[in-house]
């Protein structure tokens, strides 16, 4: 686990630069009951920051798990009033929260993916003012990982120490590993947004991805279209990072204008089961066919979600030079692994990577190709041969990774 030192650099840097914790205000953070010494480090941090309160919710898998297996079917896809109230809270208190992704990959393995599934639909549609606010910067929040048994197990099975080797790669990928993570994050922040201002002013129409393994695809972009990096902003004017690390520059494509094929380029690990080596052909921007050599259900649930898990709802490019995808390492978790890899989402799109998104009706969304769901999974495709190519209105096109990396 971390060291003290690094712990305390870690809180400062989610709540200063994740979640921008702003004085007077009340913050959430879901926290794995294992690491309950992590949350009591962020609780004291954000009283020391100024907030009026702190509020943790605890998650335990092995109680999720048994609830999977055990609970009736009328109870796996209740969502009490209490909770949808509780979620609804945080955006009219404009609280802002601290998630602590540290899942292990394999947490649900065995259990029925039609029953997550069953229970993550009825979730997503009882919360889906919540979700739709969140999606939208309605409050300030970041996601972030610390390393967990179970978890650092799978990544380094082999490892004398496992959690001490994924404390280490964390720290790295977080930028945790110098005197000043803040003022390196500053900086980090605007090399990123040097990337979105090329692409915004380029003003693509399309991106075209191709790799030696087989992925042959035109993503078209929605209208309005803005790339976007690291650094958001809420509606109540306040900036935020919403995921650390973070190496992505991203943007919502146009939920008709997808056509090709792609391949996978890492194990996607979606709701503690893992889908591997899948291929997803598009025709107009609707999923058309698909496999997966491992965890075909499971990727077969998750496309019949509902009508937006048929289409894309997010592109982002990486390099192959960020730490993370330097370090080789596969975290089975898509909060590190997304920042390895080019990756694209299934469902629905950010509407603040639209000019004026968040102001948009549903409709005027979808009208600019903005795409709508109960769901967003990323999922990786790029790999170190991949060329991405933008293309113009007037069919200009422009070379913008080479083997992998961006050359612009
Ligand atoms: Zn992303
Ligand atoms: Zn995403």
């Amino acid at each position: 686990m971390f060291t003290e030192k690094t712990l305390k650099n870690f809180a400062n840097l989610v709540l200063q630069k994740g979640v921008n914790l702003q004085k007077g205000q009340g913050l959430e953070i879901v926290c794995p009951v294992e690491k309950s010494l992590v949350a009591e480090v962020l609780t004291e941090t954000a009283y020391s920051l100024g907030a009026s309160v702190v509020r943790v919710r605890w998650e335990n898998e092995k109680i999720e798990r048994l609830f999977y297996l055990n609970a009736t079917d009328s109870r796996l896809t209740e969502v009490p009033k209490w909770l949808v109230g509780a979620r609804n809270y945080l955006i009219e208190e404009n609280f802002c929260y601290v998630a602590i992704s540290a899942e292990d990959p394999m947490a649900f393995n065995g259990v029925p993916a039609e029953k997550i599934s069953a229970s993550a639909i009825a979730r997503g549609k009882a919360l889906k003012k919540y979700f739709d606010a969140v999606m939208s910067n309605g409050i300030r929040w970041c996601v972030v990982s610390v390393p967990t048994h179970a978890w650092a197990k799978q990544v380094f099975p082999n490892a004398e120490n496992p959690e001490e080797m994924l404390s280490k790669e964390i720290e790295r990928a977080m930028r945790l590993d110098s005197e000043d993570p803040v003022k390196v994050w500053n900086e980090h922040i605007n090399n990123l947004d040097r990337h979105a201002k090329f692409l915004n002013d380029a003003n693509f129409k399309y991106i075209h991805f191709k790799n030696e393994k087989g992925t042959d695809l035109t993503v078209g972009l929605a209208e309005g279209h803005k790339w976007q990096s690291a650094k958001e902003r809420a509606k109540d004017g306040v900036s935020f990072v919403a995921n650390m690390p973070t190496e992505e520059v991203f943007t919502a494509p146009h939920r008709s204008r997808v056509d090709g094929v792609l391949k996978s380029a890492l194990p996607l690990s979606y709701n503690g089961q893992i889908i591997d080596n899948f291929t997803i052909t598009f025709k107009r921007g609707k999923i058309e066919s698909y496999s997966a050599e491992k965890g075909y259900d499971t990727l077969c649930t998750l496309i019949n979600t509902d009508n937006g898990t048929k289409r894309l709802g997010e592109i982002a490019l990486i390099g192959k030079n960020s730490p993370i995808a330097k370090s080789g390492v596969l975290f089975y978790n898509t909060l590190f692994d997304e920042n390895a890899s080019c990756h694209l989402a299934i469902g629905k799109a950010y509407p603040t990577t639209i000019e004026n998104g968040d102001k948009l009706t549903k409709a005027e969304l979808k009208k600019r190709g903005v795409n709508d769901s109960i769901e967003h999974v990323d999922f990786m495709i790029g790999t170190p041969d991949l060329t991405v190519t933008g293309i113009k209105d007037n069919g200009e096109k422009v070379i913008i990774f080479k083997d992998g990396d961006w050359i612009i």
